[in-house]
């Protein structure tokens, strides 16, 4: 059993996606191929945003939002420190200071009144100037933009929404990528919506930013040429086989893969939710679940279940093993264990389960009664 079956996906979608590829290499328009210009469009549509800017992968994606903010020494953003290291490692890395937020122990995402609370320290402190928050849509949920959005207006900060694994996700009517002043994504392949490598994408509104974001991704060029260059930029772009490999498989994720995680997931919480704690989806929430994640009694509990799994040909994966602000990377900035609860105890007892649209009941059956047995023994 594959923990995301990208090899049955293929199968799958095989004779459109092949003549999508070859397409591209009998064309060999392989950077800025017409299809990166017609995804933008269909994925603007889908999430329904101004304007979509592709980009050569997630982190990129972040970065870009973080050159065209201006953000830079001196400055504080807020991020969870419970997420991948990207999300803030974009900070750091324009000399800005990630001041890390405690997540909620049921979504695993922001805390707004954390987030409230810290930065009303940072203010208090009165070292650096609060200027963005970047909130992660965690697992593939959205995080709770109505409360984080309210807070980030109160203190007129900047709001980034990494959707990198919240493409597809909802709250009531509003998309993922379509939270907050501006939205990265990441076309990884294991995640919810995936290439076949690396890709990003960035969604915003604004059409200032957008047009600053297509500058910056090609060296800083001006509207005009690629060869009058009238800022410092970065190169990533989305490869056109990359759009075409995105377009076939937007159709299919629209169609029918964002149903059938749901309804794998539901599977799931049906026959696990009164033996082990299932993922929480609040009220009007929708996810496009890049990960099925249950939480354990303890890393000695965790650990036992991952063996018994494996036993059986089940994989399993820690998402994650360490939170952000005990990262080796920003030693520096001289957190301690046991300053932010939530997310070190989540690192401890998280677990994912294998989850991907091409799941069936059987599978489910097959992986739930392995937890069952495990857990009951
Ligand atoms: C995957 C991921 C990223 C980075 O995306 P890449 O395309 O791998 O650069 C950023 N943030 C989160 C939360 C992610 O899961």
């Amino acid at each position: 059993m594959e923990f995301r079956d990208l090899k049955r996906q293929y199968q799958v979608l095989k004779p459109q996606m092949d003549a999508a590829m070859l397409e591209v290499a009998q064309n060999c328009n392989f950077i800025s191929g017409k299809q990166v210009t017609e995804l933008e469009q269909q994925l603007a549509d889908y999430v329904g945003v101004k304007h979509c800017v592709t980009c050569g992968n997630g982190t990129d994606a972040l970065t870009l939002m973080m050159m065209a903010w201006d953000i830079k020494e001196g400055d504080a953003v807020f991020v969870p420190a419970f997420t991948f290291f990207a999300s803030a490692e974009v900070i750091a890395f324009e000399g800005a200071t990630p001041v890390f937020v405690d997540v909620d122990e049921h979504t695993f995402n922001l805390d707004a009144d954390k987030l409230e609370q810290a930065i009303l320290k940072v203010k208090e402190e009165g070292k650096l100037c609060p200027r963005a928050v970047i909130a992660v849509d965690l697992f593939g949920q959205p995080a709770d933009y109505p409360k984080i959005e309210a807070v980030c207006k109160k203190y007129d900060l900047l709001l980034l929404e990494d959707a990198a694994q919240g493409f597809g996700g909802r709250i009531g009517d509003r998309v993922a990528c379509s939270f907050g002043d501006a939205a990265a994504t990441s076309f990884f392949p294991a995640k919810p919506l995936g290439c076949y490598g690396d890709g990003g994408a960035v969604f915003t509104n604004d059409d200032q930013t957008a047009e600053l974001l297509r500058s910056l991704r090609v060296h800083g060029k001006s509207p005009s040429s690629k060869y009058d260059n009238i800022r410092l930029g970065i190169n990533s772009r989305l490869d056109t086989i990359q759009a075409a490999v995105l377009q076939v498989k937007l159709k299919a994720f629209q169609e029918y893969e964002l149903d059938a995680v749901n309804r794998a997931a539901k599977s799931y919480t049906e026959h696990l939710g009164d033996i082990v704690k299932t993922p929480v989806v609040p009220e009007g929430f929708y996810s496009s679940w890049a990960q099925y994640t249950l939480i354990l009694d303890s890393a000695e509990q965790r650990a036992y279940l991952q063996q018994e799994l494996k036993e059986q040909g089940i994989p399993t994966m820690v998402y994650y093993p360490k939170p952000m602000h005990l990262q080796g990377a920003f030693a520096a900035l001289g957190y301690q264990q046991g300053d932010l609860p939530v997310s070190e105890a989540l690192c401890e007892r998280v677990v994912s389960l294998p989850m991907h649209p091409y799941l069936n009941e059987e599978d489910i059956k097959f992986v739930s009664n392995a937890v069952r047995a495990a857990l009951e023994k």
